[in-house]
């Protein structure tokens, strides 16, 4: 398949992919992750969405804030979701805390 310079340049432009917050550091992220698909259940703005993608497996949580970004909900539901630990509640749901990971 060939892409042309438009979609080329489309891609390399993309702004980079982000773990909901309170995801914990990648590589742990990717062992604690069950792709249960809850964080992305709770989310009222409709953020966060299940995607395959660099080979893994498995789908994991993302955001793409060009689609639609997290609006850091009250209460940061996604953190609180998470039955495994790979997003982490910050304390007092404070969102002046809340660190997003790019992938
Ligand atoms: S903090 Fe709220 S709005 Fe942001 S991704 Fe999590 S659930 Fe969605
Ligand atoms: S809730 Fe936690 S374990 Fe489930 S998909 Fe989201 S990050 Fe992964």
């Amino acid at each position: 398949m060939s892409l042309s310079r438009r979609q080329l340049l489309t891609f390399w432009r993309r702004p980079a992919l982000l773990r909901p917050p309170g995801a914990i550091a990648e590589a742990a992220f990717l062992e604690q992750c069950l792709a249960c698909g809850k964080c992305a259940e709770v989310c009222p703005a409709e953020a966060v969405f299940m995607q395959r993608d660099l080979g893994r497996a498995r789908e994991t949580p993302v955001i793409d804030p060009a689609q639609m970004p997290c609006v850091l909900c009250t209460g940061l539901l996604c953190t609180h979701a998470c039955p495994t630990g790979a997003l982490k509640p910050y304390p007092n749901d404070d969102p002046q805390r809340a660190v997003i990971r790019t992938i």
